[in-house]
């Protein structure tokens, strides 16, 4: 591959830190070609964090035509399931992305990690340590006081090697000794003093079963697992900053050919939501939704069952960009973004979710009409409209002593109703509670794809056929937390932020164009929202179960405004 420009296939992209690194590292041929990749502990299911951090290092692959591998971090045996694995590749896939050759594992390099371990110790540069994990800390210090060296730190190197070999074996409890790295305990950077590389857990692996009763840390393994895969550019979150001194030592010590550099950006927070695997897995484990893919989680398998689009989830991860300073979003941002990608994708239908009948008093034949799917997106089709002596209109289309400004039905007054007649509301039906519970209404049989005779009629609501309306569970989702940033404060449970109207589930009416819609069929019903058949509960020609994916308006902002 060549160091020209050519490497650019998509110019639609912001450019960031990280391209312009890329670029020069290009240029000036320090690569040439860039090799990133996605590394997740399969402890969770992914959320939206780790969308953008996909969207980076998969888009960087794409744009520059390298590669981008998928290697799971299995590093903490106890906490990491097959379940996990399984859903990060549905989910990166879902996205759009496809990673090089086969799907990596950390302890596919069990065996070399414990190799370069003994290096370290042969080269003088790890010993094995006795402390206790109190002893330890004790020892280490503190941000402004140097630590101390352990009793143990000058064992010689037989020793080491044969206590490492034995904790290998199991000869020793788990926790009891640890092998750390031989650094520096005065180091202002406290992940340089003598940091540990190597711990005993006896604990079964998803991948290597019981073959191990000594794990590799997560700082030793990342940075070796980026050399054996000739990652130039190891791209990860701030967090990591005063990690890469180690990442560095590590790879300068060892016989490795390849030292990949390692870039920070910062993470992403989304207001309203959480993204913490573990605060997640809290919401699970205590039911407050119904799974990790629960459309009100901003899990990427909730988003998905929700009704969100990948294509939407890639603009916002491009719209929000990639910088070191702080990247706290509203939801409103994403919530945007996927009203925009839905309007030109979706098809408009028409659904009923709070319904009140209708009768048409005066009907004896009227015609129905033909309607686009989409009004700029002809190719979507086109269905009937039909209408008969019994409608549903939604309930708060109707108000009987209408607030000043009101374009809907009211009594006396006359509405166009959608993709069909003029209708004029004559009476009320109300019950023993005199809630109404029935209009009675006369159609205009002459306003038919035309304007009525002498006068304007402003107002227009949809409405179903009664005989050929479907009826349909429709889940009405909205945000999961009442506040921006339920988890901002250390000492109350975020569970606490909970929003107690994150989901109502009604009974409604759907037009019959939608009866054979798959799973994840998407659709704006007009005037309601975006909707998306549910992935496993909906039955095409069965039952039918819609995802309320989000409304046409904020509701939130308005709301913020008003208070
Ligand atoms: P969590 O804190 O939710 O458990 P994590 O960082 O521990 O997340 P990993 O599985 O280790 O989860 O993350 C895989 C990759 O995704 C890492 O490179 C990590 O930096 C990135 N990532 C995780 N959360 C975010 C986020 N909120 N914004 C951007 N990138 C993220
Ligand atoms: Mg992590």
């Amino acid at each position: 591959m060549s160091s020209t420009p050519q490497h650019v296939v998509s110019s639609a992209h912001i450019s960031n830190f990280i391209r312009s690194i890329i670029e020069a590292d290009l240029a000036n041929g320090k690569h040439n070609g860039i090799v990133t990749r996605f590394p997740p502990e399969p402890n969770g299911y992914l959320h939206i964090g780790h969308a953008k951090s996909i969207c980076l290092n998969f888009g960087l692959a794409q744009d520059y035509r390298g590669k981008c591998n998928l290697r799971f971090d299995d590093t903490n045996p106890e906490k990491e399931s097959e379940e996990y694995a399984q859903s990060i590749q549905d989910d990166v896939r879902w996205l759009g992305f496809q990673w090089a050759g086969e799907v990596r594992w950390a302890s596919d390099y069990f065996e070399q990690l414990y190799q370069f371990a003994v290096e370290l110790i042969n080269k003088g540069l790890a010993y094995v340590d006795d402390l206790t994990p109190e002893q330890m800390r004790e020892y280490r210090g503190t941000l402004t006081q140097a630590g101390k060296n352990s009793p143990y730190r000058d064992r010689p190197t037989a020793e080491n090697i044969d206590l490492f070999a034995r904790m290998r074996a199991g000869e020793f409890a788990d926790g009891s000794r640890v092998l750390r790295a031989k650094i520096d305990m005065a180091a202002p950077n406290i992940n340089l003093r003598d940091p540990a590389i190597y711990r005993i857990r006896r604990a079964h692996h998803i991948r290597t079963g019981d073959k191990w009763c000594i794990y590799p840390m997560y700082d030793y393994t990342h940075c070796i697992s980026d050399a054996l895969e000739e990652i130039t550019h190891s791209i990860c979150t701030l967090e990591f900053e005063d990690h890469r001194p180690l990442y560095d030592w590590v790879l300068d010590n060892i016989t490795i050919p390849c030292h990949p550099r390692q870039y920070e950006f910062s993470r992403l927070e989304l207001h309203y939501t959480i993204t913490s695997k573990r605060k997640l897995l809290q919401l699970v484990n205590e039911k407050h939704v119904s799974g990790w893919d629960d459309p009100r989680m901003p899990t990427i398998s909730g988003m998905r069952k929700r009704g969100y689009t990948p294509e939407g989830i890639r603009e916002f991860a491009k719209r929000i960009g990639v910088s070191k300073s702080e990247n706290t979003v509203d939801m409103a941002i994403m919530e945007g973004v996927i009203r925009e990608d839905l309007e030109v994708r979706a098809p408009r239908v028409v659904a009923v979710i709070n319904p009140l009948k209708v009768t048409i008093t005066n009907f004896d034949g009227a015609q129905a009409r033909e309607a686009d799917f989409h009004p700029q997106h002809p190719e979507f089709g086109k269905r009937l409209v039909p209408i008969s002596r019994e409608l549903f209109i939604e309930a708060d289309d109707f108000a009987e002593m209408p607030p000043p400004g009101w374009k809907r039905l009211t009594l006396g007054g006359e509405v166009r109703l959608r993709h069909s007649y003029v209708m004029r509301c004559d009476e009320a039906m109300k019950d023993a509670e005199s809630k109404i519970v029935e209009l009675r209404c006369s159609i205009d049989h002459d306003t038919l794809g035309k304007n009525p005779e002498g006068r304007k009629v402003k107002g227009v609501i949809h409405f179903l056929s009664r005989e050929h309306a479907l009826s349909a569970e429709i889940r009405l989702y909205d945000r999961l937390f009442t506040v921006p940033e339920p988890d901002a404060d250390k000492d109350v449970d975020f569970c606490k932020y909970l929003n107690p109207a994150s989901l109502t589930v009604v009974q409604g009416w759907v037009e019959s164009s939608v009866r054979d819609a798959a799973p994840e069929t998407r659709y704006q019903f007009e005037r309601l929202g975006y909707f998306c058949t549910d992935r496993l509960d909906h039955c095409p020609s069965g039952a039918l179960v819609f995802n309320r994916t989000v409304t046409l308006k904020d509701s939130w902002a308005k709301e913020a405004g008003s208070s």
